[in-house]
């Protein structure tokens, strides 16, 4: 059974992704049946000692899903509909990811069942500790290297690595990345998603034929979503929707993005925000615009609203928001869809930057940290584009076929 936000198993999602790549091209099947399965799948339960004095079970998750090229990589998400086949979908993804955007690292993905915004600091940060207790043995900078997620924040990160080191005395801090930057953290991490978004969207505007003034709809207003509006707004264009859970916001003439981020830091909500038209989260997605992207969940665009699409192309920030169904429907309409694992792979490669910062016992300025990560994003959207021209196929299936490839000839 799927709650309302999920609908459709994304595990299931995800392999049919995979299924369509292995009708484009032909890596053979036991290369497949592998991919198929994750190494492991651990799920545990986390018991928390809450603030009334009562003791609270959460279940838990960590996905190694494969580490052909490196270490398992990937974020923990805290929200109250994650569960395990979440979960895998995520770890999948997150393997095409690290090796699509070339870097040494495997694909992993954690979580928590909990809805964060019901418990006090406190008890997040015993369930945030009690999470790598019972995980410390499989973690390490040269096994599993975690990351945050939806919900999960630097200070969470930095609850972690603290409760890493005491169990194992490393203390490089290495073990878990999107760490404050006091605490290990990397310059540049916590933009880092959105930063990358907008080099990928610049490498791919002329092929995208999107112009210098397009009109942007972005769904999701979090770390990702927000930041992603800053940046395209400074850089000049036009943000003419933005929502959150709860609500969302449109004006024709283009919204004041930091008027618009005080206003949801205060009042905690894109409601009753007087400069814009107050609209509902299935409009937003419909609205004619140039640019969509979509950056708060999966499932986001199915087989039930594909054809009332108006965007001229999409970009995905979040992961997994299309459809493999709705990717037929907009493939059909002509509407292009620059794929999750490029599109968003800035916050890993980051991370792996923040890793190796680590471990070299270094710290990077934040111009070099961008430069480093528009050279490997426009070097990995260059590789993508051939792929997808070569088998004359999409960018999502150029994006898997540049991954497997690196992956096969690590695994077998
Ligand atoms: P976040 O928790 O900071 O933000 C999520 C946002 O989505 C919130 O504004 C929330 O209100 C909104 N939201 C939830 N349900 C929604 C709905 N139905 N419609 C519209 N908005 C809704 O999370 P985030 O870190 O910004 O992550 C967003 C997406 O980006 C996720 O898919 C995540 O996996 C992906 N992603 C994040 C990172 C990262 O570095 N944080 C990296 C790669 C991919």
């Amino acid at each position: 059974m799927y709650n309302k936000r999920l609908m459709q198993n994304p595990f299931q999602n995800a392999m049919l992704q995979l299924d369509k790549v292995a009708k484009t091209k032909n890596f053979g099947e036991e290369f497949f049946a592998r991919l198929r399965q994750p190494d492991r799948d651990i799920r545990i339960s986390i018991p928390v000692k809450m603030d009334d004095g009562s003791v609270k079970i959460f279940e838990g998750y960590r996905v190694e899903y494969n580490n052909a090229l490196g270490p398992y990589k990937g974020g923990i998400r805290y929200h109250q509909d994650t569960e395990i086949n979440e979960v895998k979908a995520l770890a999948f993804w997150m393997t095409i990811k690290c090796a699509v955007a070339g870097i040494p690292m495997g694909g992993g993905k954690g979580g928590i069942t909990v809805n964060p915004k019901e418990l006090s600091k406190g008890e997040l940060e015993r369930l945030s500790r009690g999470w790598i207790q019972k995980l410390s043995d499989i973690l390490g900078p040269k096994k599993d290297v975690p990351a945050p997620d939806v919900n999960t924040t630097p200070e969470i990160m930095a609850w972690m690595a603290d409760e890493y080191a005491k169990i194992t005395g490393d203390k490089t801090g290495a073990v878990i990345t999107g760490k404050p930057l006091g605490k290990g953290g990397s310059e540049g991490r916590g933009t880092a998603t959105a930063q990358g978004g907008f080099f990928i969207f610049e490498a791919f505007k002329k092929e995208l034929n999107l112009s210098e003034k397009c009109k942007v709809v972005i769904q999701g207003f979090g770390n990702v979503g927000s930041c992603a509006a800053f940046i395209w707004s400074k850089a000049g264009y036009k943000i003419v929707g933005v929502s959150d859970s709860r609500s969302g916001i449109y004006s024709s003439a283009g919204l004041d993005i930091e008027k618009l981020m005080e206003y949801k830091k205060s009042t905690g909500s894109l409601s009753g925000f007087s400069e814009g038209k107050e609209i509902t989260n299935a409009e937003l997605l419909e609205i004619e615009c140039d640019l969509l992207i979509p950056a708060a969940f999966e499932n986001q665009i199915t087989g039930k609203n594909a054809d009332r699409i108006k965007a001229k192309a999409i970009l995905e920030l979040a992961n997994g928001p299309v459809t493999p169904e709705a990717d037929e429907i907009l493939f059909r309409k002509g509407i292009p869809i620059v794929p999750d694992v490029l599109a968003n792979s800035g916050g890993v490669i980051v991370s792996f930057f923040e890793w190796e910062q680590n471990l070299k016992n270094e710290h990077w300025s934040e111009k070099e940290v961008f430069e480093r990560l528009q050279l490997m994003l426009e070097d990995s959207a260059k590789k993508i584009l051939e792929k997808a021209k070569e088998s004359n196929t999409d960018l999502r299936r150029g994006a898997f076929i540049l991954a497997l490839e690196k992956i096969k000839d690590k695994m077998l």
